[in-house]
């Protein structure tokens, strides 16, 4: 939970969704880590990470949470959902079928979450631009659509990988203070 006056400390769950090899795991690990991963294997081990960030003057605990690549049978718990205050629904620009499962992945939320949860839509894999198959203008009109927030990334190249999970942080901090 979060704790306001005096010791200023938040905590908040954020979870990452979306199709199996859109690079969920990757985008963690760059976030949290800098690191990137170029060989596919399952999360192993944690199921979250915990990452501060300063929020303007205030340290703010994100706790991120992961899939164990339960995603490719459909069957993500109600467990890696609860509590969660913010979402990254992650596609891969380069696989149309990621995206077309955003819905889907939407769907869940709504029927997992509370309705005020933080959403970003992110294109993942923007470094690929060369093979890209979902472009900038129908992942900006689904987001604006569907009311989420809307960027594309790469946890190869790090690009906006920071800022993706800044803007989730911040606009939850700032719903609650
Ligand atoms: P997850 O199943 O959604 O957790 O996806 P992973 O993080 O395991 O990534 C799936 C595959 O995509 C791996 O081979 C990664 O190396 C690759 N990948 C992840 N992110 C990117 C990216 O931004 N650009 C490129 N080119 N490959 C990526
Ligand atoms: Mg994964």
């Amino acid at each position: 939970g979060h704790e306001g006056a005096g010791g200023e400390e938040y905590l908040f769950k954020i979870v990452l969704i979306g199709d199996s090899a859109v690079g969920k795991s990757n985008l963690l690990s760059r976030f949290a880590r800098n690191e990137f991963d170029s060989n596919s294997k399952a999360t192993i081990g944690v199921e979250f990470q915990t990452q501060v960030v300063d929020i303007d003057g205030k340290e703010v605990k994100a706790q991120i949470w992961d899939t164990a690549g339960q995603e490719r049978f459909r069957a993500v718990t109600s467990a890696y959902y609860r509590g969660a205050v913010g979402a990254l629904i992650v596609y891969d620009i380069t696989r149309k079928t990621s995206f077309d499962s955003i819905k889907r992945w939407l769907d869940e939320l709504t029927t997992h979450c509370d309705t005020a949860m933080i959403k970003m839509l992110v294109g993942n894999k923007c470094d690929l631009e060369n093979i890209r198959d979902v472009s900038v203008e129908e992942g900006q009109s689904l987001a604006e659509e569907e009311g989420l927030f809307f960027i594309e990334t790469s946890a190869l190249d790090a690009t906006n990988v920071q800022t993706a999970f800044e803007i989730v942080i911040r606009e939850i901090h700032n719903n609650i203070s």
